[in-house]
């Protein structure tokens, strides 16, 4: 259904409806900028027989507005045929996609009618010049002057919110550039603080003359001692002392379902609202369109429950032999001529776990040995610099050697 639309004459503020081409108060054409709107106010239904979707052409040679029917200017009679724009800025005589011009127009003015400035009166004005032919989709219903919460007619909201959401969007960037920018800076200074941090724990190296030797060596003396363990498998060379059934571990097994609810936002359908689109002849299609709200519903599901099983397992008491440390057989000295101690006819023992040998037994266990060399720092302060076996061996007194350490302290990193 159409209804129809006005224009507000420009010379003599008079409003007239859309099918009145020349002012019947002053006798001035309609403006080739003029846009028609809507008075809500004021619905007035086209008949069948006026009905019409195709826009008006802009006389090429007056720029007054005629009736797509019209084949020549009703004002100055210049030919429709040499005219290049039509009041949504298209080519007036290159056929218009059928309906496709008017979706662009309708998708338009819903985007405003949501976006847009309800309550506004629309602006009967220029709301974007109709001008440029390549404008086309949008200028489509372009100035209508949406209105109220109708959510304006077509194209004009079309307008109003590419224009809003081209403002709007400039600061937002803005905004995420400073944040980028923050960040950046941010990333330098920490970038600058783990530098210095970085020097202050960097190691650095420092060289000074051997002063002295010394060296440690060490021989663990160990002792067969009876051990009670207990566990969920019994090494080898142990003796069995009682066992039973334990909880090892636990199993997450599902128990049952329990009934929950919750609050879930549904999108229902809420009647219809009117909007209008520019048919950019006067008149304006009016459509529905489906408006919603938000109502909550009480969902209803399945909350598994679990509960915790205890898996159960043999586990073993037992005793089994060790060998644990008791004292050691410790040498050192201050030359490069290191020895190991007297063993006193011990031999080195085995593995755990070895029946043949009684508790009581002593044996020797592991050796360790330590190598190094005293420098003098520059404040008279000693230092020991570790070195391997073989390297220490090869090292003269008095030779100068490097060794890292840290540019606050004198010990040497080992
Ligand atoms: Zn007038
Ligand atoms: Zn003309």
């Amino acid at each position: 259904m159409n209804v129809w639309g006005y224009w507000k004459c420009e010379s003599c503020g008079t409003v007239n409806r859309g099918d009145v081409k020349h002012c019947p108060n002053c006798a001035a054409p309609i403006p080739p900028g003029t846009k028609f709107f809507i008075d809500p106010n004021q619905i007035e239904q086209v008949s069948k027989d006026q009905e019409s979707k195709e826009a008006n052409w802009i006389c090429e040679y007056c720029n007054a507005q005629n009736s797509a029917a019209d084949q020549v200017c009703r004002n100055c009679a210049s030919l429709k045929s040499v005219a290049t724009m039509d009041y949504f800025g298209n080519d007036p005589n290159q056929p218009q996609e059928p309906g496709g011009g008017a979706k662009a127009q309708g998708n338009a003015g819903a985007g405003g009618g949501a976006g847009g400035d309800p309550g506004n009166p629309g602006n009967p004005g220029d709301p974007g010049s109709p001008g440029s032919p390549g404008y086309g989709g949008y200028g489509g219903s372009g100035g209508s002057g949406g209105y109220g919460g109708n959510g304006g007619s077509g194209g004009d909201g079309g307008i109003g919110a590419v224009g809003s959401f081209a403002s709007g969007a400039r600061p937002a960037k803005k905004k995420k550039k400073g944040g980028v920018i923050g960040a950046i800076i941010g990333f330098i200074l920490i970038a600058i603080c783990c530098c210095g941090l970085l020097k202050f724990f960097w190691p650095v190296t420092k060289e000074s003359n051997i002063t002295g030797f010394g060296w440690e060596r060490s021989i663990a003396v160990d002792e067969y001692k009876e051990s009670r363990e207990s566990d969920w498998s019994m090494p080898s060379g142990a003796t069995l002392i009682s066992s039973s059934e334990e909880i090892r571990s636990y199993d997450h097994v599902l128990d049952h379902y329990e009934e929950k609810s919750r609050e879930v936002a549904v999108q229902v359908q809420d009647g219809y609202r009117t909007e209008y689109r520019d048919l950019g002849n006067g008149q304006f299609e009016e459509y529905e369109v489906p408006v919603y709200k938000t109502e909550y519903k009480t969902e209803y599901y399945q909350d598994p429950v679990y509960v915790d099983v205890p898996v159960y397992d043999t586990k073993y008491y037992y005793s089994i032999g060790r060998w644990q440390r008791v004292s050691s057989i410790n040498t050192s000295g201050n030359d490069q001529n290191p020895y190991w101690g007297e063993t006193k006819g011990m031999t080195e023992h085995g593995g755990d776990g070895d029946k043949s040998i009684s508790y009581g037994t002593k044996a020797l266990g592991s050796r360790s040995e330590k190598y190094w060399v005293t420098v003098e720092d520059k404040k008279g302060k000693v230092q020991k610099v570790e070195y391997s076996y073989e390297e220490w061996t090869l090292l003269k007194l008095n030779q100068s050697i490097q060794y890292k350490t840290f540019w606050f302290s004198n010990d040497p990193i080992d």
